[in-house]
């Protein structure tokens, strides 16, 4: 380790400004725990201090507003234990209110009649005018801020316990201040040359002093960008970097040849033709099953496009060559629909399939284990019940994961280490995800993609409706049902208000009830906390057609294919995330008949709902409406990344950024393609920080 790091390495307790206190809190609330650290704690805003508006020209609460001028006319009003202050700043323009509601003995203590104050604050709208709550006020005499060469002030992300130490957003950036001058010269460049150069990037070290402290907008622009791409560069090179080695390291089992049992099933058992999409996939699966490196393959499929059914060959490729295959879904309903659909399908071809759930006895239980060691069992299809310790194969070719997000990573490696030559590993989500962040949660895994629905399949007709519209919506629901459809009705459930929304369902219920009587309408319903075999008992009458409308929460979302079923009814759809809505919609249009979905939703919606609700009546198309989900919501909020703790990105915005994103991929390949093992001189800035990152935090990267 050389000096320069060992600057960085200082606990921030020995800043200047700092102490143990602060330090605790720094650590706490921000993770920040050395110069390093505190150094990467970017701001998220900055607000150009050089110019000033006038009180006539504020027109909107989007930005941040400078002004000068004198402050008066102070007013107490409101009850006692929530009072507030109010005064008029007025400049040559005009005036505009300024209001506090906590330290109004403070403020009516420093503020003189017959000073020119600067003040600076965000406006809000309040009462059919703009007023601007808690400024900052300072004399115009003694300004610190706008002044020359920091124009730019920058805005930091901080806590209440950190405030209350006095690190608010300019505290933090007082410490910084210190911290500057202390770092300077001792911040080592982490890209080679030759990439500066063709960039056409300014240094590590000037870009992290004008992240926070910017001289121009211009030297700003430039440092971002170089950080952003920095970032993102080496989160493609560890991707690539750990692709790269599996790929030389694991081995893979080889399944030689195609025999009886593919065979036999794609000839005699198919049901229907293959679509090109699903032949292009076994494909792919097959030539990686051949190739002695293990598979490590994401299937991005739509809801309806038939993975099962490739899941299904691609066991049978490894029951072909002697191993077993297991399929795993994130619940019990799926779980068991996946083993249903199966031995159907399988017919009588003489294969052995068994179900392990959480909820299989212990008779069974031990049959199964017997049957996986002996090897008389040759596909598992199951739950999280199949990553158990006792769970053991004798020679587990293919792992195949439905609906991966459900899985956390720590579950798929478990399965990993099931085997000394570890099983090849297919991943099926239903979930399309946007190509920057698959780029980025899934760098070092092959895609698939089945782009093409079977055919004859009509697009469901989707439509928004009031709840004003209910009457016609039963109308509708007494129509389809005399034609002999089935309804599913949902309901949200958020973990946070379980109660309330049970109550809602359990409302919901019985006025369906009510609104259907007996005979002719059965209804059935599921939610999350039933007991399995009760949901089980439920779902099973709405699939045999014994009932006809199912009311139902999100237990219902994945994966569950009854082509009967053509109608569905989503309340309080502005509650429901596009992917969730997407999912639900996936359950109608399986059968030959015209579907619909209904979204029910209250008159008043914010923006961002009405644009989700728009966007699922105009569109059908996974990832159309996935990139949308992406820029209403951003990354973090995506199902399938909370616990990747991959997008903890600083800088870089996977939705913004896309163009700084493939550049940074393109040279991170680039770079692994001419010096694979990185040992090259000019490479060594690269080697020191892939070290010190790896120091700084675990290693995520294992998707598998
Ligand atoms: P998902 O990709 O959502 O898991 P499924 O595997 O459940 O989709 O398939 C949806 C429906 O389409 C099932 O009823 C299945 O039998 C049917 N299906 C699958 N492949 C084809 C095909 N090539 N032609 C016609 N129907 C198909
Ligand atoms: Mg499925």
């Amino acid at each position: 380790m050389n000096r320069s790091s060992d600057i960085l390495d200082t606990p921030v307790e020995y800043l200047k400004g700092v102490g143990p206190a602060r330090a605790d809190a720094l650590k706490k609330e921000l993770g920040v725990f050395t110069f390093r650290d505190l150094l990467g704690h970017y701001p998220f805003r900055y607000v150009d201090r050089s110019r000033f508006h006038s009180a006539a020209e504020i027109r909107s609460d989007a930005a941040y507003v400078q002004l000068v001028g004198r402050i008066k006319d102070f007013q107490k009003a409101g009850p006692p234990r929530a009072e507030r202050l109010t005064a008029t700043l007025t400049d040559s323009s005009g005036s505009i209110e300024l209001v506090w509601f906590k330290g109004l003995r403070w403020i009516l203590n420093k503020i003189r009649p017959d000073v020119d104050y600067i003040v600076f604050g965000k406006p809000a709208w309040f009462n059919g005018k703009y007023n601007i709550p808690h400024p900052e006020i300072e004399p115009l005499e003694n300004r610190t801020s706008g002044v020359a060469g920091e124009n730019l002030q920058p805005f930091y992300n901080s806590t209440e316990k950190l405030k209350s130490r006095g690190l608010d957003s300019k505290g933090i950036a007082r410490i910084l201040r210190n911290l500057i001058p202390a770092v300077q010269g001792h911040i080592p460049e982490n890209l080679p040359q030759v990439l500066l150069r063709e960039m056409g990037f300014i240094t590590r070290e000037e870009a992290l002093v004008n992240v926070h402290f910017p001289s121009s907008p211009d030297i700003l622009n430039q440092a971002r960008n170089r950080l952003k791409f920095e970032e993102l560069f080496f989160i493609q090179l560890d991707l690539l970097n750990h692709k790269m080695l599996r790929t030389e390291k694991s081995k893979g089992h080889v399944f030689e040849a195609i025999g009886s049992y593919f065979n036999d099933f794609y000839h005699h058992h198919l049901p229907f033709e293959l679509t090109e999409a699903q032949k292009r996939v076994l494909r792919e699966i097959r030539s990686d099953q051949k190739s002695g490196r293990q598979m490590n393959r994401l299937l991005q499929g739509d809801v309806g496009s038939g993975k099962t059914l490739v899941a299904l060959m691609t066991m049978l490729m490894a029951l072909d060559n002697g191993y077993q295959a297991c399929l795993m879904a994130p619940t019990e309903i799926l779980a068991g629909q996946h083993f249903a659909t199966v031995t159907r399908m399988l017919g009588s071809l003489d294969v052995r399939v068994a179900l392990l759930t959480g909820s299989t006895r212990t008779p069974e239980r031990k049959k199964i284990h017997l049957g996986l060691q002996d090897g008389t069992l040759q596909i598992l299809i199951g739950t999280h019940a199949l990553i158990e310790e006792s769970v053991r194969f004798t020679d587990l070719g293919v792992v195949i994961i439905d609906e991966q997000h459900r899985f956390g990573v720590a579950q798929r490696a478990r399965m990993w280490s099931k085997n000394i030559i570890p099983p090849h590993i297919l991943v099926m989500t239903a979930t399309p995800i946007p190509r920057t962040l698959a780029m980025t949660l899934y760098g070092d895994l092959d895609i698939s993609v089945i782009d093409e629905l079977p055919p004859g399949r009509k697009p469901v007709k989707t439509v928004h409706f009031y709840d004003k519209d209910r009457l016609r919506v039963f109308g509708f629901i007494r129509e389809k049902i005399r034609e002999g459809r089935q309804v599913y009705i949902i309901y949200p459930l958020i973990q946070e208000s379980e109660k309330l929304d049970l109550k809602d369902l359990q409302d919901g219920y019985e006025s369906i009830t009510r609104e259907f009587p007996l005979p002719g309408y059965a209804v059935s319903m599921v939610h999350g906390k039933m007991a399995s075999p009760d949901k089980e008992y439920e779902m099973q009458r709405f699939k045999k057609g014994e009932t006809q409308i199912m009311v139902s929460t999100t237990v219902i979302e994945v994966g569950v294919d009854i082509p009967n079923a053509s109608v569905m009814i989503i309340e309080n759809a502005e509650r429901f995330g596009l992917s969730q809505l997407h999912q639900l919609r996936g359950r109608v249009g399986r059968g030959a008949d015209q579907s619909y979905c209904i979204l029910m939703s209250k008159y008043e919606l914010t923006h961002e709902a009405r644009r989700r609700l728009q966007t699922m009546v105009r569109t059908h198309d996974g990832f159309e409406i996935a990139e949308e989900d992406l820029k209403l919501r951003g990354p973090g909020d995506l199902q399938g990344t909370q616990q990747s703790g991959i997008l903890d990105l600083k800088i870089a915005d996977l939705v913004k950024d896309e163009k700084i994103l493939r550049l940074a991929r393109e040279k991170a390949i680039r770079l692994l393609e001419t010096d694979p093992r990185l040992e090259q001189q000019e490479n060594k800035p690269v080697v020191a920080f892939l070290q010190s990152m790896k120091r700084h935090r675990a290693d995520w990267s294992r998707i598998s």
